[in-house]
């Protein structure tokens, strides 16, 4: 067996001693004679697994007692509507800020519902390579909402807008448990699993509990009330039973590599080593600014992409790209291909990845530097 460097987006990379665990426990699950996969979620055996899922979060992210954390469905694509349904209901009203494709998403499902959308920023003027500096946040709004780690752009916040007693919603999808977060700041949090705390299939959500309304938008549907599930405790239809066993094993992976804590030492370390890199190769950039860079996800091009759009450089960039991608993936560098609104390769460095991920990958970036100057 031969396991690979994986820098995939998401769904992503995940510890190998956690899926080791997996695979000895997936017949018989503790003596029980059946899979996780199997058991009711009202089984006595289910039971202490979503309880520990939940412990866990709410000691590694220090979740005060007055947040509820849940783990919902339908990934965080659901939660653009579901904000929108449970937060904008007295005003009606509420201000985002933009930072590319996935708070646009955002703030589209937003208006779809009828809320009233002030884009506040944006940093669209620059292809969304940098994060606006928005320090104080004021007006007539129900909530105030960001994407806290663009996954596709590369790019990050390194301060909490202040927003004075308007609630603060973001999406930490690609950037949960990558470093400590201070929960209090925020209103509402929320995270697809499958970028840094399990496979795809559970989103968690952790909020303050008295935003959670008695009365959502009109026509709101059960599922998609933040009420609903916070009474039943994430079980009023059955969860994805089986991902949230793995996000359990998954952050018991984190408390032993240190907590928060431990991941913000490991991924500052494993990224300041990659942009150190980009920034110094005469063959390589960043695509973001510094003071605006992620730690989980680093977009980067050759100087083969000139921004020139006469056929023989788009030819040759896209030669040059190609080959990047087809030779590292020979080498064990797989899923390093970017996204098409950033062109040229993006690596995912989530938690799961170690320095020796990191240093493979220089290693070959390098190499492929020389051969193709
Ligand atoms: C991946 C991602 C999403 C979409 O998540 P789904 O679970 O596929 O709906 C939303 N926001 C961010 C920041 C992401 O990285």
């Amino acid at each position: 067996m031969k396991r690979v460097y994986n820098f995939s987006a998401g769904p992503s990379c995940l510890p190998e001693e956690v899926l080791k665990e997996c695979a000895a426990e997936m017949l018989d699950y503790q003596g029980t004679g059946q899979s996780v996969m199997e058991m009711s979620h009202r089984s006595k055996a289910y039971e202490p697994i979503i309880q520990d899922a939940e412990a866990m979060v709410r000691k590694l992210m220090n979740v005060p007692d007055n947040y509820k954390v849940l783990f919902l469905q339908g990934g965080a694509s659901t939660q653009f509507a579901m904000v929108a349904e449970n937060l904008g209901v007295k005003k009606g009203k509420a201000a985002y800020i933009n930072t590319g494709v996935w708070s646009k998403k955002a703030i589209a499902e937003a208006k779809k519902l009828g809320v009233q959308v002030d884009v506040i920023a944006t940093s669209e003027d620059k292809n969304f390579s940098y994060i606006p500096r928005v320090e104080k946040i004021t007006g007539d709004y129900d909530y105030v909402y960001i994407c806290f780690n663009n996954t596709i752009m590369g790019t990050h916040y390194e301060y909490i807008p202040d927003t004075g007693n308007i609630p603060l919603v973001a999406d930490i999808s690609s950037c949960v448990l990558s470093e400590p977060l201070d929960v209090t700041k925020f209103g509402v949090l929320f995270a697809g699993a499958q970028k840094n705390l399990a496979p795809a299939g559970v989103t968690l959500v952790i909020i303050r509990e008295d935003l959670i309304p008695e009365e959502c938008r009109p026509g709101t549907p059960t599922m998609l009330m933040y009420k609903t599930h916070a009474e039943n405790g994430s079980m009023y239809n059955t969860p994805p039973c089986y991902t949230i066993y793995v996000l359990g094993k998954v952050l018991h992976w984190v408390e032993k590599n240190g907590g928060a804590e431990g991941m913000g030492k490991r991924n500052h370390e494993k990224a300041d080593y990659l942009y150190n890199f980009l920034d110094n190769s005469d063959f390589y950039h960043a695509t973001t600014e510094k003071g605006s860079r992620s730690l989980m996800n680093v977009p980067f091009l050759t100087k083969y992409s000139t921004g020139a759009t006469d056929d023989a450089s788009v030819a040759k960039e896209k030669e040059i790209n190609d080959k990047f991608v087809k030779e590292a993936t020979a080498a064990g560098l797989v899923n390093l291909k970017g996204h098409r609104l950033v062109g040229g390769m993006r690596a995912s460095i989530y938690n799961a990845m170690g320095l020796d991920g990191v240093k493979a990958l220089v290693d070959f970036m390098k190499k492929f530097a020389d051969e193709n100057k």
